[in-house]
């Protein structure tokens, strides 16, 4: 039986929403250094699992993140597949240039609504920032490489507060303008709650992605709330891995298996095995060396296999 017929459950949720595993570059570039050929395994075992949208690295600097370095090396070893997308992230035209190099399928970079955020994170101006964009537009457009714009401190800033959403309209617009094709909203800093959700998807419109922190424990809530408004897009983390080196009490993104037991459970497909995802989580913690922050990776399904 398939709910494809459908468009919505009878939670009134979504029939289906695509996840995006950002792990192997928002979790692994803040832990210490793992091997190439171990962040293509967890790659892999990711796609094993069903996720078809993974964030496989970045082409920053290798001094200031030296756990990405070799991301080229991942993108040319990852047995590549016609419906699996590996996306990159990309701070300007330099690290575009080598993205589009390694054949990475999609270019993320980031905007921050917030100017302090900013010029603390990637030492640019909001204006400069967007400006980049519109370079890296400029190269991935003509190779037919999609551009998604991160808008990041979205949902508030630990330095402006509350950042009004027609800020966050406006600026997400002007990332579109200049060749984005697709906007996604970041709670980098842990900051959104169901409310904020609301007021700023009243204005910006649902057709964006989400990418949530559980900084403050609400990361679920919010999912929650946005696909109760229809938003279907959604960047999670194996593990839960991640944070942010620049908000303090960072803790890391949404955890891909939390998330696909509470879809599962509601009838929301996601095309992810959890059992098979939790085989690239046991993998994953025994990389990192450390207990993972996702719940079920830790007590696994509330139901065994039917
Ligand atoms: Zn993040």
């Amino acid at each position: 039986m398939s709910s494809a017929q459908s468009n919505a459950t009878p939670m009134g949720l979504p029939a289906r929403i695509s996840l995006r595993d950002v792990g192997p570059r928002d979790g692994l570039q803040i832990e210490a250094p793992i091997a190439v050929e171990d962040r293509v395994r967890l790659i892999e075992l990711l796609i094993a699992s069903g996720i078809r949208r993974i964030e496989a690295g970045s082409f920053v600097s290798p001094k200031a993140v030296p756990a990405m370095a070799g991301s080229a090396e991942v993108f040319a070893r990852v047995p590549r597949r016609a419906d699996v997308t590996l996306t990159a992230l990309v701070p300007n035209r330099r690290g575009a240039e080598a993205a589009l190099e390694a054949h990475a399928d999609e270019l993320t970079v980031i905007c921050s609504a917030s100017e302090t955020y900013s010029m603390q994170n990637v030492r640019m101006t909001i204006a400069q920032s967007l400006e980049a964009a519109g370079e890296i537009c400029a190269l991935a457009g003509p190779a037919g490489v999609p551009v998604e714009a991160v808008v990041s401190c979205s949902f508030g800033s630990p330095y402006e507060g509350d950042i009004a959403p027609e800020e966050v309209r406006k600026l997400a617009q002007v990332a579109l303008d200049r060749g984005a094709t697709r906007v996604t909203l970041a709670d980098t800093t842990g900051m959104a709650t169901p409310r904020r959700v609301r007021e700023l998807l009243d204005v910006v419109g649902t057709d964006v992605g989400l990418h949530l922190h559980e900084t403050r424990g609400t990361a679920m809530l919010n999912a929650y709330v946005a696909m109760q408004v229809g938003v279907t897009s959604f960047d999670t983390s194996v593990g839960g891995l991640g944070g942010s080196p620049f908000a303090a009490g960072a803790a890391g993104n949404l955890a891909t298996e939390d998330f696909v037991a509470m879809l599962d459970d509601i009838g929301v497909e996601t095309g992810i095995d959890l059992e098979r995802l939790l085989e690239a989580s046991t993998a994953l913690e025994a990389l990192v060396g450390h207990p993972l922050a996702s719940r079920v990776a830790a007590a696994g399904p509330r139901l065994p296999r039917a």
